[in-house]
């Protein structure tokens, strides 16, 4: 590889004239060049920070009501993991890409050297399936309650070795050299981030704008690109980890870092590989996120489990009152979870995120139908508005998530509670402004279509908007949940008791 970066950018790239190569960052390429070898060593101590975060919990004491995150490890590994870490991640991703995913991501990096010892199979078509995306996360979403991973640390440690496990097998199996089959058709927290990504402001696009038909050998699946993207083509950010690899790499065919638009590729979702998997995740985020906060502190979940725990005492199934598994749920110091907790928590979750996507989906239906003139176009709508509902779909995730921040701002630094208040109701109306406008602004660019049809289309997703506020208002103003450490810690319980 060339070491001057001057001399491995064509000039007539770097002068050329389309707009979109004016905002080129290539201080940044050249960051990525000089570095990027030793990406490894931010990825093994990240490693090595995982690890402890996860496992000095298990053997920590029961944390204290006067304990904080700088005297109890594990207030410490849940603060990190679920106050900073996820949200971060989420966040960042908007203006730094998943740099997570190419540079500190230890769960990756154990998939990639798991390839370099494995089979190095050919990747078949089932992996390939886009509905993986939808499929982990909720499974991941749904085990996460179950197994109380913020308060738990077992059901954490056990979470994460599951998914661990998974993506070394997938690394052994199909990984090779430098690729991630993990990081592209299975992680949950990638996919979450892919789909963020597509909201960000950074672009690894080619240099040079290429046919289909028009393909570099050293650039097509598989070869240079650890996320198998075919680079001389790429036109989407959401399999896109950041890692660097394709800028510089080669003069004839590389890529460069582009600045663009928050938001560009959403709004231009058509140019952009716009897929099911992700509109199903779209639609069903929300809803599922809510679900997961809302069973923790409305009475409609307990009046949910007492009816589903009366169908299965009038069948005498009572098996389901039994202890649950601890490998799925949480048994942990004041809580065991039975059958009938672990069965009802998915139900209720489920039922919450299918309801949600249906009237969404329902409402954005009727919107696209009014602004379309036929089956082609009703279905780019549909597929384009729904696209737009990435910011609140996002901001469902880190609302649920954001709990424990909060938590230990309050307990350890005295953030006083309408502060937090603020700060939620900013970011969650900030998500929905962004959702409406971006809305507003495809709605409104249909020139054929009568103003009140548009008027009236813009409404329902005004409608879909103002019904997700209002499924969070809990979380927003008032109704905290209250976790079991935080009961601990605020003498409302004493463990063993
Ligand atoms: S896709 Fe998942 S495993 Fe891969 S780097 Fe990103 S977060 Fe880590
Ligand atoms: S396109 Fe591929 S090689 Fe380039 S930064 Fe993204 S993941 Fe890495």
């Amino acid at each position: 590889m060339p070491d001057k970066v001057g001399k491995q950018i064509p000039v007539k790239y770097l002068n050329n004239k389309p707009a979109f190569q004016k905002a080129r960052l290539v201080w940044l390429e050249k960051i990525f060049l000089k570095f990027r070898k030793n990406f490894y060593i931010v990825q093994a101590i990240m490693f090595l920070l995982f690890l402890y975060l996860t496992i000095a919990p298990l053997f920590a004491s029961v944390p204290k009501s006067h304990d904080t995150i700088f005297t109890n490890v594990t207030l410490l590994s849940q603060f990190l993991f679920w106050g900073v870490w996820y949200g971060f991640c989420l966040l960042s991703v908007i203006v730094i890409g998943r740099l997570w995913c190419g540079l500190l991501c230890p769960l990756g990096a154990l998939s990639e050297w798991a390839g370099r010892l494995g089979l190095k199979r050919e990747v078949p078509r089932w992996v390939k399936w886009n509905g993986w995306l939808v499929i982990m996360f909720l499974l991941v979403t749904i085990l996460g309650q179950t197994m109380d991973v913020r308060d738990d640390p077992k059901g954490l440690a056990l979470l994460f070795l599951y998914i661990f496990v998974l993506a070394f097998i997938v690394g052994l199996l199909f990984g090779k050299r430098g690729s991630r089959p993990w990081c592209r058709y299975f992680c949950p927290i990638g996919k979450i981030l892919g789909v963020v990504s597509r909201l960000g402001i950074l672009d690894f696009k080619p240099n040079k704008q290429r046919k289909k038909t028009e393909q570099l050998p050293e650039y097509i699946e598989g070869s240079l690109c650890p996320t198998d993207y075919n680079l001389s083509i790429k036109s989407t950010t959401n399999n896109c980890i950041t890692c660097g690899a394709c800028t510089h790499a080669k003069p004839k065919a590389m890529l460069g870092i582009y600045l663009r638009k928050p938001g560009f590729e959403v709004k231009n979702i058509m140019n952009h590989s716009p897929n099911w998997s992700e509109i199903i995740f779209i639609l069903i985020t929300p809803g599922l996120c809510a679900g997961g906060f809302l069973w923790l502190i409305l009475n409609d979940y307990n009046v949910f489990r007492d009816y589903v725990g009366g169908i299965l005492l009038d069948n005498n199934f009572m098996w389901f009152f039994n202890q649950a598994s601890p490998l799925l749920s949480s048994q942990t110091w004041n809580q065991n979870f039975t059958w009938l907790d672990v069965i009802s928590i998915t139900l209720y979750m489920s039922f919450y995120g299918m309801i949600i996507a249906l009237i969404l989906a329902g409402t954005n239906a009727i919107a696209s139908k009014l602004i379309s003139c036929n089956k082609e176009q009703f279905k780019k709508s549909f597929k384009i508005i729904t696209y737009q509902f990435i910011p609140v779909a996002i901001l469902s995730i880190i609302i649920g998530l954001c709990g424990k921040f909060f938590e230990v701002l309050h307990d350890d630094f005295n953030l006083p509670e309408l502060i937090e208040v603020w700060i939620k109701s900013i970011m969650l109306i900030s998500s929905m402004l962004w959702t409406f406008i971006l809305s507003y602004q495809y709605v409104f660019s249909l020139q054929s279509v009568a103003f009140y049809k548009k008027s009236m289309a813009l409404l329902l997703v005004i409608i879909n908007i103002l019904m997700i506020l209002y499924m969070w208002w809990p979380a927003i103003l008032g109704q905290g949940y209250m976790s079991e450490v935080e009961m601990i810690r605020q003498h409302l319980i004493v463990p063993g008791k």
